[in-house]
């Protein structure tokens, strides 16, 4: 007997048994295995992760996973964003003019700011505190 782990379409997880390797394939092809969750047919074995992960996964509450990924957007900003600290709405309208050339960049722009840049049709977005990433020390 072998265990897979499988997926379906919508990305239901579960688990099934089967006889051998080939009695996956037998099943999967002729459309026996059907997901718990939506019983949909179109079943894919899905990648395994160690056991460790998966664990720690089923602990996960939403507040948990929420963190994860806000971890992983002020990383992501740190890592490919220019910082330009009060320089913000200088360097946006910049670049929406036209005399700089376009990068991505985050920093600080008074509420005054924002709203001038919104009216000027400059495409600005607010973060919030939790994907905002702690500015680096010093300024470029
Ligand atoms: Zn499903």
């Amino acid at each position: 007997m072998i265990k897979y782990a499988l997926r379906c379409e919508h990305d239901d997880r579960f688990e099934a048994w089967f006889a051998d390797s080939s009695g996956y394939d037998d099943q999967a092809a002729r459309g026996l295995i059907e997901c718990p969750e939506c019983g949909s047919i179109k079943i894919s074995k899905a990648i395994m992760a160690p056991a460790v992960a998966t664990s720690r996964k089923r602990e996960a509450t939403p507040q948990h996973q929420l963190k994860e990924i806000a971890g992983k957007v002020r990383t992501h900003i740190r890592n490919n964003y220019d910082y330009v600290g009060n320089e913000f709405a200088t360097e946006a309208r910049a670049m929406h003019d036209g005399d700089k050339p376009e990068r991505l960049i985050y920093g600080e722009a008074s509420p005054k700011e924002s709203k001038a840049l919104k009216d000027e049709g400059v495409p600005v977005t607010p973060l919030p505190d939790a994907l905002t990433p702690v500015p680096p020390k010093k300024v470029n």
